[in-house]
Parts: C-alpha cells; sequence; structure tokens
C-alpha cells in the first residue's frame, strides 16, 4: 500500500502508530534524513480514510524536504499525520502518546505545530519528547513564526520586482495581498512601510477595514480578486488559487505569496510562464517561518535567523536566472534546486 501509493517518492522511513487506550492512530513519515534530522509539522484531521492519510503524509514530507533544502538549513523533511478530529479527539493523553512514538525515532524527526495543531499542543507533546519545536517564548521557544514567513515574502517581491522591472524598491507598486491573517497583515506592514500601494482583501471584514485604517489599503471583493489589476499579486490565503480559471484572467506581472500550494498543478508553472507572469515558487518564497524552526532548533540567535530569511531574496533570484537560462518554469527551477541540494549532502545527524 504505501510502496504503490502515488505520493510515495522514495520516503526513507513511514512509521504507522496506534494507542487505543487515547484512541492515537498516526503516520509519520521521513521523506529524507540526507541534510539532517527531518522537520515538519503535526496535521490533526479526520482523513476520511487510512489512503488519504497516507497520501497526505507523503506529499506533505517531501514538500517539507524540498523546503528546507533550498532554504539552505541543515534539516530533512517529515511530517506527522493524526487521523482525528482536533476539536474532539484531540486530547492531553492523545498528544502524550505520539511524543512518545516521536521520541522513538531518536531524533530522526523533529515535529511542530500544522493544521489541527497549536503552539500549546507542542506544550503537551514536549513532556514526552525534546523532539519538538515552535513552542510559545515563554516556553522557551521562538514563538509565531508568521512575522518571519511575512518577511521572507517580502524580500522575495523584491526580488521579484527586481528580475521584472530592473528594480527591487517596491515604491509605487500595486501589490494585491488575497488574505490578511497571520502571513498576509505582517505582509502588509512591511509592503506599506516600503512605500507600497496596497489592495487588500479578505473574507473577514474586520480585518480588511483595519488594513484599510492602517495602510491606507484599497479593498477588494474576495470575487474580484483575480481580475483585479496590479503589479503583484500575493496569495497568502489558499491553495489551488493558479489554475485553469484564474490564469487568463490575471492582470499582473508577478505572483508571488505565502499561501502553501498556490498552483493548483505543476504545470500551472508552464501556464504562467506562457502568460508572462512571473511565479515564486511557494515552498522558497514561504520558507520563512521553518527557517524560524529550525534556527530554533539550532539555538541560533535571532540576527542570523533574520539572514537567513532575507536570504531567500537572493534564493528566489538564483532560481529566476535558470529558469530564464532553461527555459524552464519558475516551479521546475525551483525543484531541480531542491532535487540538487538533497543529492549533494549524503550525511545524516541528529541536532
Ligand atoms: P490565517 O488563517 O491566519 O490567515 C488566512 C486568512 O485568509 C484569513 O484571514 C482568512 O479569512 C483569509 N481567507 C480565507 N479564504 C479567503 C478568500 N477566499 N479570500 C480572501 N481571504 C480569504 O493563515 P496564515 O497563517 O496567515 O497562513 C496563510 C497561508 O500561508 C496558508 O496557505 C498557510 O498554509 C501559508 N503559510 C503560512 C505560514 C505561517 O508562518 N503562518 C508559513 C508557510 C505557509
Amino acid at each position: 500500500m504505501v510502496f504503490s501509493c502515488d505520493a510515495f517518492d522514495s520516503h526513507e522511513e513511514v512509521v504507522f502508530v496506534s494507542d487505543p487506550a487515547c484512541g492515537l492512530r498516526a503516520i509519520i513519515a521521513l521523506h529524507s534524513t540526507a541534510l539532517g534530522p527531518a522537520i515538519g509539522g503535526c496535521r490533526i484531521l479526520p482523513y476520511a480514510d487510512d489512503r488519504s492519510a497516507l497520501r497526505d503524509v507523503l506529499r506533505l514530507s517531501r514538500g517539507m524536504a524540498y523546503k528546507a533544502a533550498v532554504a539552505d538549513v541543515p534539516f530533512g523533511g517529515g511530517k506527522a499525520v493524526v487521523i482525528a478530529d482536533p476539536t474532539t479527539q484531540k486530547s492531553p493523553e492523545l498528544l502524550h502518546a505520539l511524543g512518545r512514538f516521536i521520541d522513538g525515532l531518536g531524533g530522526r524527526y523533529v515535529t511542530g505545530e500544522d493544521v489541527g495543531t497549536t503552539a500549546a499542543d507542542m506544550v503537551e507533546i514536549r513532556r514526552s519528547t525534546s523532539h519538538v519545536m515552535g513552542l510559545p517564548k515563554e516556553n522557551g521557544g521562538s514563538g509565531d513564526p508568521s512575522p518571519r514567513t511575512a518577511l521572507g515574502c517580502f524580500v522575495g517581491i523584491e526580488a521579484s520586482a527586481d528580475h521584472v522591472w530592473g528594480r527591487r524598491d517596491v515604491r509605487g507598486r500595486r501589490v494585491l495581498v488575497q488574505g490578511l491573517g497571520n502571513v498576509g497583515s505582517n505582509l502588509c506592514r512591511l509592503l506599506a512601510d516600503a512605500g507600497a500601494s496596497l489592495l487588500v482583501s479578505d473574507i473577514k471584514r474586520d480585518v480588511v477595514e483595519k488594513c484599510v485604517a492602517m495602510f491606507g489599503a484599497t479593498p477588494v471583493d474576495p470575487e474580484a480578486v483575480i481580475d483585479t489589476p496590479a503589479d503583484v499579486y500575493a496569495p497568502c490565503a489558499l491553495g489551488g488559487v493558479i489554475n485553469d480559471r484564474t490564469i487568463k484572467r490575471l492582470q499582473v506581472k508577478i505572483v508571488a505569496g505565502g499561501a502553501n500550494n498556490q498552483l493548483e498543478g505543476p504545470h500551472h508553472g508552464d501556464a504562467l510562464r506562457a502568460r508572462g507572469i512571473l511565479y515564486a515558487p511557494d515552498y522558497v518564497i514561504n520558507g520563512g517561518g521553518m527557517i524560524q524552526l529550525a534556527m530554533e532548533r539550532l539555538h541560533r540567535d535571532q540576527e542570523e535567523t533574520e539572514q537567513r530569511v532575507r536570504n531567500i531574496g537572493e534564493t528566489l533570484a538564483a532560481i529566476y536566472r535558470k529558469a530564464e537560462a532553461q527555459s524552464v518554469a519558475t516551479n521546475v527551477a525551483a525543484d531541480w534546486l531542491a532535487e540538487e541540494k538533497l543529492r549533494s549532502r549524503p550525511i545524516a545527524r541528529s541536532v
């Protein structure tokens, strides 16, 4: 079932764990520890069936390996999924049991927050294993990673502007930010401070009003986002926003934002390229939060963390150059970079 699953990509290790006493049923996947211990969050979701959970954990752990590789942090990619409803089935006992299984992996997998888990849950898991990251500041962690994700997006937009217009300064550029949550609102602040002209959209009216008041932003109806002319479109809400239905309607030169899985399929990178729209591969530009967690794990200081997040701009610039030189889409060039790095340093070690 694992080896024949379409999401299987030579994952190093896939572990199925259960503890009937607390209702735990989970799968932990380590895609690669070639560059270091596998890091990646723990997702708790009431998956429809075991196969869906397996596909998700295989896909997500591979994604983490690529994200860590391009960010140049000494970690591999992993993920844990718990088959449960987080609103009714998540309990301290379940989190402790999961922590014990993670501990049994001896540091080859380090867990963190994801859909269905919170920073407070990481504190619970910490009671049975030290292989956990993303704890609140008061518990010795580095706190909310979203501001760093937003910083990575900001420098990524600057690098994209430089590539398209030969000028990284975003002053006067119209940036359309979709989703004004943790990442989007922090990104708006950085863009406004840099003099960008903001267009903002969210399904929550109150957060839109806040951005309009704070940054002089222009509100855009959620249904009108794709058809709104702008210089940069920064998706910071949902995945799958770049698809057959939207690509032909986009009126922007750059797509660069924090949302995960922006392309509905990898071929949509080619479709953007064909329309002359520069795409900042999502797992590269939104790696800032992951870099913060990796640096927390390595006990590195704020200065180094910030510098590494700022390096996202350089990484994107290199990907854009490569894509242009090889006449491929930027998401393809990003995958090549990740795969090259994954092949380059085959040393497993514990941090
Ligand atoms: P969040 O839940 O804080 O914010 C998402 C916002 O999007 C909410 O305000 C929500 O109302 C809004 N939204 C939902 N549907 C919308 C729609 N159709 N149109 C407009 N707005 C809509 O989430 P977040 O932490 O800011 O993360 C945003 C995205 O970035 C997600 O895709 C997430 O996976 C990704 N991401 C986040 C981080 C991080 O550090 N938080 C890191 C990497 C990637």
